[in-house]
């Protein structure tokens, strides 16, 4: 059996698959996490999936205990704004779209349309982010009565893929206090932190990693190494000369630059949900915290200088910007061919990336730490777990891309070289096919990308309806059907969300009351 694990590298991703491992395998194996005190993280990736609570839940942390010490807040849902038009705003909820006779609310708006806003008239979570709204009332109980068993901590460990809740809402946190959490977590439990550098990586007869070579502590054995140097892929790229494969034919933006802004949250109280807001050359992200605001303009150098971008991203934020420092930073965008090469498993930045337009960056480090427990190599021949491995990684990264790919092509903006390229620019041929069939019937699961990449059939009905950008119709069958049921579920809806925005604490004053 393999029991010797080397981390290198201790961002989000060292420290969740660190803590991840000894919460899975307690004291049978040994974890040894290295990381550079000159090298730093990245340092952004603060919003996150509704699954991130999977994770949470798997090492036993309540939202009361670790989101105080993150600074975290709740996410609703994304909130996107002028991607159709300037002023137009709607959003990708963290909610299932209910279904009537059979027939999905979505469907049955495009036929009926109580009013121009599908995402109020069939969700509720819009009207909570709109009103700043928490999803818990001041007792801890959530919004609604009847969520609260479907969401209550699972007494099994559950992993994401099998997962079939839909939480109603994920995390915002400040990633470096979230490592910071991880790592008293993760050394509590026995895993020992190095600091140090790694200057090179010897390998062995076989061509997978014999050790590392550290400036201070010399060699440093193992039998599985964890490659988490984010975009330096030290282990998979450098080491073991595993191919990278670009996306950025397809998703063009290729930069970012990021300013974190002190609030007084008191005084102008958040929106529970992230904010992407369509720009000249890319998208600006405003993520809420607690105490401050993350926010950063994601953009295509093609497209738009760096000193550009810069001075767009300090006139959206205004005067809260002045005098502070803005972190700039190139985004490698695609994914490593295969993530696990030999005795070496890529996890974070060094697997993969795409633009954070839909927070999915947490979301691969924890389908890949759980689907390496799962896979978990015996240390003879291991093929078949590295193949099946591979596979799903791979799976997941390009659903990931198609779906991001959509964002841009179904947007109604084309006021410039920026948003008309996107609708020219050649996309993977299965998606060209999906957008087509969308037109006349709007995704399924038998239409979206067949393999599990996080997002289900719902979301990209969000999209098609919000973006504005690819005409839709209603299925003619519903001019025949009775249509009695659905627009009771339309008052049900508006009447729900009123309710509730009424009874709900904001997220300021619940949050305040957990510290
Ligand atoms: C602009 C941007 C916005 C993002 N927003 C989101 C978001 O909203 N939501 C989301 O889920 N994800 C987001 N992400 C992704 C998220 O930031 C990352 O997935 C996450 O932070 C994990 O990074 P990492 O740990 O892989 O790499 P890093 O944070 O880069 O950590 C690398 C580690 O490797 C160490 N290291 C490097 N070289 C050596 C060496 N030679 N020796 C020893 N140690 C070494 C470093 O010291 C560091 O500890 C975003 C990413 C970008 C670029």
């Amino acid at each position: 059996m393999l029991k010797n694990i080397v981390i290198v590298g201790g961002g989000t991703a060292g420290w969740m698959t660190a803590s991840y491992l000894k919460a899975a395998f307690g004291d049978r194996v040994e974890v040894k996490l290295v990381e550079s005190k000159r090298a730093g993280t990245i340092g952004v990736g603060e919003a996150t999936f509704s699954t991130v609570r999977h994770f949470f839940e798997y090492l036993g942390l309540d939202e009361q205990t670790w989101m105080p010490e993150c600074n975290a807040t709740y996410k609703l849902g994304i909130r996107f704004e002028n991607w159709r038009a300037q002023g137009h705003h709607f959003y990708h909820p963290f909610e299932r779209v209910r279904v009537v006779d059979g027939v999905p609310l979505t469907d049955w708006w495009l036929r009926l349309r109580p009013s121009d806003r599908f995402d109020q008239d069939c969700f509720l979570m819009p009207s909570l982010a709109d009103g700043f709204r928490s999803p818990r009332h001041l007792d801890g109980s959530i919004f609604e009565d009847s969520i609260g068993p479907v969401i209550a901590p699972s007494p099994q460990r559950t992993t994401l893929s099998e997962q079939s809740t839909q939480f109603p809402y994920a995390y915002h946190f400040d990633a470096a206090l979230l490592a910071n959490y991880l790592a008293r977590f993760s050394m509590k439990r026995g895993v020992q932190r190095i600091y140090d550098d790694v200057l090179d990586v010897a390998l062995d007869e076989h061509g997978g990693i014999s050790h590392l070579i550290a400036r201070e502590h010399g060699p440093i054995a193992g039998d599985l190494f964890i490659d988490c140097t984010g975009f330096r892929g030290l282990l998979i790229g450098k080491a073991l000369g595993e191919p990278f494969q670009s996306y950025q034919d397809v998703l063009p933006n290729d930069r970012a630059v990021a300013l974190r802004v002190p609030i007084d949250m008191a005084e102008t109280g958040f929106r529970s949900c992230t904010t992407a807001t369509a720009m000249d050359a890319g998208w600006i992200w405003t993520i809420p915290l607690y105490g401050r605001i993350g926010t950063g303009y994601v953009y295509a150098k093609d497209y738009c200088e760096p000193d550009e971008a810069e001075r767009k991203l300090r006139e959206f934020v205004g005067p809260a910007a002045d005098g502070l420092a803005a972190n700039h930073i190139e985004m490698r965008i695609g994914r490593s061919r295969d993530s696990w090469v030999k005795n070496c498993v890529a996890i974070g930045l060094s697997s993969g990336f795409v633009e954070p337009l839909e927070s999915t960056g947490i979301f691969f480090i924890q389908h890949a730490i759980e689907q390496l427990v799962k896979h978990f190599p015996g240390g003879d021949d291991d093929h078949g777990l590295r193949a099946s491995y591979n596979r799903a990684m791979a799976n997941c990264m390009d659903g990931v891309r198609d779906f991001l790919v959509l964002h841009y092509r179904a947007a109604a903006r084309d006021d410039n070289d920026y948003w008309r390229d996107a609708k020219t620019r050649p996309i993977p041929d299965s998606l060209a096919e999906r957008i087509e069939q969308w037109q006349v019937r709007m995704p399924d699961s038998e239409t979206v990308h067949p393999y599990y990449h996080g997002f289900e059939p719902y979301s990209y009905v969000c999209m098609l309806l919000g973006l504005g950008g690819v005409p839709l119709r209603a299925p003619p069958a519903l001019g025949l059907l009775d249509d009695t049921a659905a627009r009771k579920e339309f008052e049900l809806v508006r009447d729900t969300a009123q309710r509730v925005v009424e009874k709900l604490p904001s997220q300021y004053e619940y949050l305040a009351q957990l510290r």
